[in-house]
């Protein structure tokens, strides 16, 4: 049985892994469930899992006695337990920036991290692969696209690649004139065609903000130049990514939109679990690929500018995007504004050493300018 630590055990992520582990029995054992603020669910995990460790991160003014421990802090503190009851891996779920700190005390735990938190990679991908070759631990990815290149780079090797292609849903508004975008509201971009995810990650696919992590995500975790990293539409969410070599040979990887197909690869990892969530039926199968339009969705050439700039320009291409999105589903600011803010806010200098320190000034900088700049787009 491996030990398990699920981080963000309440969301989308976490309620896909646990869905992995109840299909595979006697296989998985958790130990620690953290979540943010949903009190009833974890607490009904830990009737399910009275063994594993309870903690709550988010504030509130009535903890149950289930509860464990509370605040970052215990996360902090429960996850360095976890090294000393010999967990093998731990699930980051986490939405967001919060979810840097917690991969970081995992790997220095001594455990792998099987990585659903984008922005770890995007923030401070260059500090986690440091500390994970220190403490000789893995970094699984678990975003499908990159679930999907690992698999891909293990099975046919680095040496003669040429690029890596991304596949992107395009979202709900894939085929919305331009013309409509001004007037979309969260409800409109919350409705994803394929997937089914957390309220951020949804509003990203429509703006295409999430794609754009994912190249940043992809440049960092596999080593590879921006314009070696090519996005394409794919609107069925079958093919999860491809990798070219010189040669001019594609390889794909291909399995229904279902996260719990990469979460299982990296559960297993090294190995291949055995459960099937369900099969393709080749014969009924349309597979449709096209160029993405970047006018309509400059998130993504702002995305690929961020990556070339390297430094601190992910860091802040994150955190105004993060902060732009909040404003959005507050209906504080329309749709179109999230990529002029983002764009304002990468205008600004963003050079510097890759430190933490470094990371959470910019980070803490680049949120700061929203809101200067939020005054100057009007309330909807
Ligand atoms: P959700 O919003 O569904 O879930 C987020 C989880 O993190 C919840 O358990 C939430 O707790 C917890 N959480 C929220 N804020 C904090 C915080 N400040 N500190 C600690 N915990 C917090 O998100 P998703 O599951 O959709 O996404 C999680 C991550 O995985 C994101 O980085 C996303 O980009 C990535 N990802 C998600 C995919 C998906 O299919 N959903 C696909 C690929 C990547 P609570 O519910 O208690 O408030
Ligand atoms: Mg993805």
């Amino acid at each position: 049985m491996k030990k398990i630590a699920l981080l963000g055990a309440t969301g989308s992520i976490g309620n896909s892994t646990l869905d992995v582990i109840r299909k595979n029995p006697g296989c998985f054992e958790p130990v620690l469930f953290s979540a943010h603020t949903a009190i009833e669910s974890l607490v009904r995990l830990g009737k399910e899992y009275p063994n594993a460790c309870l903690v709550l991160t988010g504030k509130s003014q009535n903890v149950p006695a289930e509860i464990h421990r509370i605040g970052r802090e215990g996360l902090l503190w429960a996850i360095e337990e976890c090294a000393h009851s010999g967990v093998d891996i731990a699930v980051n779920g986490i939405s967001g920036a919060a979810g840097l700190e917690p991969s970081l005390a995992v790997l220095d735990a001594g455990m792998n991290l099987a990585l659903a938190n984008k922005e770890t990679i995007v923030m401070a991908g260059e500090i986690v692969f440091m500390k994970a070759r220190e403490k000789n631990v893995c970094i699984i990815p678990v975003d499908s696209e990159h679930s999907a290149i690992f698999q891909l780079l293990r099975a046919h090797g680095k040496e003669n690649l040429d690029s890596i292609i991304l596949t992107a849903s395009g979202g709900p508004f894939r085929t919305l004139p331009a013309e409509r975008f001004a007037w979309v509201k969260p409800r409109d971009a919350l409705a994803h065609p394929t997937w089914n995810m957390g309220a951020k990650i949804t509003i990203d696919s429509a703006s295409m903000a999430n794609k754009g992590l994912e190249v940043i995500e992809a440049v960092k975790l596999f080593n590879v130049p921006p314009d070696r990293v090519k996005v394409v539409l794919h609107p069925q969410s079958i093919v999860h990514s491809m990798v070219r070599f010189l040669d001019g040979s594609v390889y794909a990887q291909l399995s229904k939109p279902d996260m719990r197909h990469p979460i299982q690869d990296a559960l297993f990892f090294p190995d291949k679990g055995e459960v099937s969530f369900d099969t393709l039926d080749f014969t009924s199968l349309t597979l449709e690929f096209e160029a993405p339009d970047e006018k309509k969705f400059p998130l993504l050439p702002l995305a690929y500018h961020a990556a070339k700039a390297g430094s601190l320009y992910p860091v802040a291409y994150n955190a105004a995007n993060e902060e732009a999105v909040s404003l959005f589903l507050e209906e504080k600011i329309c749709f179109l504004d999230i990529a002029r803010i983002v764009e304002a806010v990468l205008q600004q200098d963003w050079t510097g050493v890759v430190t933490l320190e470094a990371v959470w000034e910019a980070d803490k900088k680049a949120r700061a300018c929203v809101y200067a700049l939020k005054s100057s787009f009007p309330d909807h």
